[in-house]
């Protein structure tokens, strides 16, 4: 096992790994920018080190600084956590010459997955369905043209290297297609310097689902169930939850076993999620598979007992999984929301500054994964997740009203959260009865 991590990322998921390290008796080493020198992640770690200015690019993102600090810092290993370097298959690659162990998979893996094209074509392969449609890249405007016909309308265009919801628009007909395909283009190249495009079917009301697995050296492969993230505004994700409520075990079989067939068919090693959507006569189609530790991993924690970030680390350390698939227990229901500094009165505008009571709950059932405390000043510079509340109860209905008086024990001020916005979806009986798509968010919006 490692003696000593270095981990090269800040706010709660920086926190989130010390701890693991914590619990298994690994030294920890956290980095840090000139914005974050009050984080706590740097208060708990064994040693910090300043890898540069508050934007990222000099910084959580500056390749050359960071692997300085793992040198001075003498670290066995690096933990990319998620965002940043995570998905960057030349940081894996600089940190295997280095001697220096990369915590998550093989570069080849992120770099054949981080293109969202040749992963379909990937999984598509190994007999997975996957969403309709252009069978490579898109070249110019008739082409894409020509494949909406084929496709029929509406489509979404994406980019190949996108994430985080950006590079995708939607399009009903010829003008708007031509129209999204330049938008999706210009900010692709803007977010991701690549400008690659292409198209798929746009399905209505899906439900967005994702397994986790886990994959060791040894060759064994192992899922931990669905998360259902279909709770998202502007394609990102606010509220996911697992078991999904519009899951059933035979669904679910089926599912899981394509998201382990996927991650067998390249012969993937750690931690990764499959994104599939499912569509309300119970088709699913494989969208993009997650190379990293996802935000909302807590949930399938809470439900499975399994420490989703010591198992990466072991895995990277070369340990073989310690657990069968027949071994694998889901208990209960879990919830986690995303608490955000935004105003969701004011189109969720960011909300950075100051926060003077920081005021958490607690009690049965209740997980804190946070950065954040009164007296801290969020910095402008990086997302605006200042929290991760996450619930485990009995059963949904059970983990629902746990999460209702979780939200109204919390106090965070002065500075604006999405907790009303929150409180408003739980309030929402089509929600309440797991009646929803990825569509709810805005269908709750619109007057
Ligand atoms: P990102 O990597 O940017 O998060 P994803 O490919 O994971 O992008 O998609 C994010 C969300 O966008 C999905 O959860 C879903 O809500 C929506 N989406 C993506 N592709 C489609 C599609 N073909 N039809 C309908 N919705 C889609």
């Amino acid at each position: 096992m490692f003696s000593k991590i270095l981990i090269a990322n800040r706010g709660e998921i920086a926190l989130r790994i010390i701890r693991a390290c914590k619990e298994m008796g690994i030294k920890t080493v956290a980095v840090y920018s000139e914005a974050d020198a009050q984080s706590i992640h740097v208060q708990f770690a064994d040693e910090a080190v300043c890898i540069g200015p508050a934007q990222s690019s000099g910084s959580y993102l500056n390749i050359a600084a960071i692997m300085s600090a793992a040198e001075i810092t003498d670290v066995e290993a690096i933990h990319p956590g998620y965002g940043f370097l995570a998905e960057n298959a030349h940081f894996a690659e600089i940190c295997e010459s280095c001697n220096i162990t990369f915590i998550g998979p093989l570069p080849q893996h992120i770099r054949m997955m981080g293109d969202k094209m040749a992963a379909k074509e990937t999984v598509e392969k190994a007999g997975i369905p996957v969403i309709p449609g252009s069978e490579g890249l898109i070249k110019d405007k008739d082409e894409a043209l020509r494949i909406a016909k084929r496709l029929k309308y509406p489509v979404i265009v994406k980019a190949a290297g996108g994430g985080g919801g950006r590079g995708m628009r939607i399009a009903h007909n010829d003008v708007s297609l031509v129209n999204s395909m330049l938008t999706a283009q210009a900010e692709a190249e803007a977010s991701f310097g690549n400008a690659s495009v292409y198209i798929e079917k746009y399905l209505e009301k899906p439900r967005h689902i994702e397994i986790q697995i886990l994959a060791d050296t040894s060759g064994q492969v192992l899922h931990l169930g669905e998360r259902e993230c279909s709770i998202q505004r502007r394609h990102q994700k606010l509220i996911e939850e697992t078991p999904s409520p519009a899951m059933n075990a035979a669904l679910r079989e089926k599912i899981a076993a394509a998201a382990v067939a996927a991650a067998r068919s390249i012969g993937y090693v750690s931690a990764g999620t499959i994104e599939f959507l499912l569509d309300a006569s119970g088709n699913f189609y494989f969208m993009e598979m997650n190379t990293r530790i996802q935000v909302e991993h807590p949930v399938t924690e809470m439900v499975t007992g399994i420490d989703l970030i010591k198992e990466q680390i072991r895995i990277a350390a070369g340990q073989s999984l310690r657990i069968k698939q027949d071994a694998v227990a889901f208990l209960g229901a879990a919830i986690e929301c995303r608490i955000n500094a935004e105003d969701p009165e004011r189109n969720f505008m960011p909300s950075p500054g100051k926060i003077e009571t920081f005021h958490l709950p607690g009690g049965r059932g209740v997980r804190i994964d946070s950065h954040a405390y009164s007296g801290y000043a969020i910095p402008p510079y990086y997302d605006s997740m200042i929290a991760k509340l996450i619930v485990h109860g009995q059963d949904r209905e059970d983990a629902i009203l746990i999460m209702q008086r979780a939200l109204e024990e919390c106090v965070i001020a002065p500075i604006k959260t999405t907790i009303p916005f929150h409180q408003r979806i739980f309030a929402n009986p089509q929600f309440q009865r797991g009646e929803y798509s990825t569509n709810f968010v805005e269908q709750l919006m619109s007057p």
